[in-house]
């Protein structure tokens, strides 16, 4: 027979459930929070490395399609077309000098 104990017991069950359940969640968000804000800075760092493996590789960016050494406009594309905080850059080799450097487009 379910006495009144009965159902005090299972309700204090159901909020305990409840609690742990809460928590939980509250841990979830806090554990996504922490994590985002490690991917962002793992994002900046490879951000900022990448820029400054580029200045030291000596390939230049420039919205203009001619070689920065030799001013050649014959070119070929070298690697892929990356779209990068809204700009499009490809990587070209001068055709005449072979200089490597990126052409940067759009803003
Ligand atoms: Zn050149």
């Amino acid at each position: 027979m379910f006495t009144a104990a009965d159902g005090q017991r299972v309700r204090a069950k159901l909020a305990e459930q409840q609690r742990a359940a809460t928590g939980l969640c509250e841990r979830l968000v806090h554990l996504r929070e922490r994590l985002q804000a490690q991917i962002d800075r793992l994002s900046l760092a490879l951000d900022q490395r990448r820029q400054h493996h580029q200045r030291r590789a000596g390939s230049p960016e420039r919205n203009e399609r001619y070689c920065p050494r030799c001013l050649s406009t014959v070119f070929q594309p070298v690697g892929r077309i990356r779209a990068e905080n809204g700009f499009l850059k490809i990587d070209l080799r001068c055709g005449s000098c072979a200089k490597l450097y990126t052409f940067v487009r759009g803003g």
